[in-house]
């Protein structure tokens, strides 16, 4: 998984699947669950953290390959395959202008990845530009999703359960190309400013509480720049735990436990993980 991950920490995986349409990801999925073999789904890997020990059967990858971007019937309404990566998405509707989605400027996943966490930047989240999503069930069975108002939460889509997601319905509008790739090159540049730069990370490790920031919080226990191992609390902006020289899996779980404890001890607030654990973190 280390390959597959921003983070760059992680285990084995016994096969790694790249399906390239959604005919293949229902045979895939339906051949999977005859055989029993037990499978996750990852797209780039930026908000995950694998364990040591690996995953259990396959990884089923959503990448370039099923990538598709096509122009619906009606003003601003776009048809996206899960495996389109975000900026390659912006690069699309910045050409043709269509703007709503430039504060996802410099967030490095998948649209899947990105649907399934919600993901936002500046104030805005996914959930203000999708109107629907096409979801497959683990037997390999598709249906379309229309969502409802509040339907996706702060980074998480509660409803998904083991649904994967194979595209996107977004609902954009029309806005002055150079505009949106001006605001694209702002955004960017701001982020760049405030994060961590060249260090391999999984964004903001932490949720925010309401009405906190997870980042000052850590900053204020005193914690920037404390290590397990090879991961680290960023010394630039606290709320990202990077791995600085060849941290593991347990590296950053005994980090995250660490920030955890002791900004409980300083503010009385708990800090939940928005990166997702994934595999086995049994040992303390
Ligand atoms: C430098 C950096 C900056 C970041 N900045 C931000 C930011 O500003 N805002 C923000 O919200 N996030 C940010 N992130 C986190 C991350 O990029 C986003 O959450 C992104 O949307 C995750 O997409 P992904 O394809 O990498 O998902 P992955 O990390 O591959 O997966 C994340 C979760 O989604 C599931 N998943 C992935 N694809 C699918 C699918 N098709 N169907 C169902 N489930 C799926 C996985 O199983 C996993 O549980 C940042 C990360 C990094 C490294």
């Amino acid at each position: 998984m280390s390959t597959l991950s921003t983070l760059r920490v992680g285990g084995p995986v016994a096969g790694v699947c790249y399906p390239a349409s959604t005919a293949d990801l229902s045979r895939l999925l339906k051949a999977l669950s005859r055989l029993t073999i037990p499978w996750q789904v990852v797209g780039r890997g930026s908000n995950i953290l694998a364990a040591d020990s690996g995953l259990a059967g396959v990884v089923i990858l959503l990448g370039s390959e099923l990538g598709r971007i096509q122009p619906l019937a009606g003003e601003g309404l776009i048809h996206v395959e899960a495996g389109r990566s975000l900026s390659g998405l912006l690069d699309w509707c910045a050409e043709r202008g269509l703007g709503g989605l430039e504060f996802a400027a410099g967030i490095p996943g998948t649209v899947g990845g990105a649907l399934k966490m919600n993901a936002g930047a500046w104030g805005h989240e996914m959930a203000e530009v999708v109107e629907a999503a096409e979801l497959m069930s683990r037997e390999g069975g598709i249906s379309r999703h229309e969502f409802q108002p509040g339907e996706l939460a702060y980074r998480s889509w509660p409803g998904l359960g083991e649904n994967i997601i194979s595209a996107a319905i977004f609902r954009l509008r029309p806005a002055n190309p150079e505009k949106i790739k001006a605001r694209c090159r702002e955004l960017s540049r701001r982020r760049r400013e405030k994060q961590p730069k060249n260090m391999r990370s999984a964004g903001s490790f932490f949720k925010n509480p309401p009405d906190e920031a997870a980042g000052r919080l850590i900053e204020a226990a005193g914690l920037k720049g404390l290590r397990v191992g090879g991961a680290m609390v960023s010394t630039k902006h606290a709320n990202f735990l990077v791995n600085e020289q060849g941290a593991t899996a347990r590296d950053f779980v005994r980090l995250m436990r660490l920030v955890q404890e002791k900004v409980k001890e300083t503010s009385g607030i708990d800090l939940e993980p928005e990166v997702r654990l994934m595999g086995r973190f049994d040992d303390p």
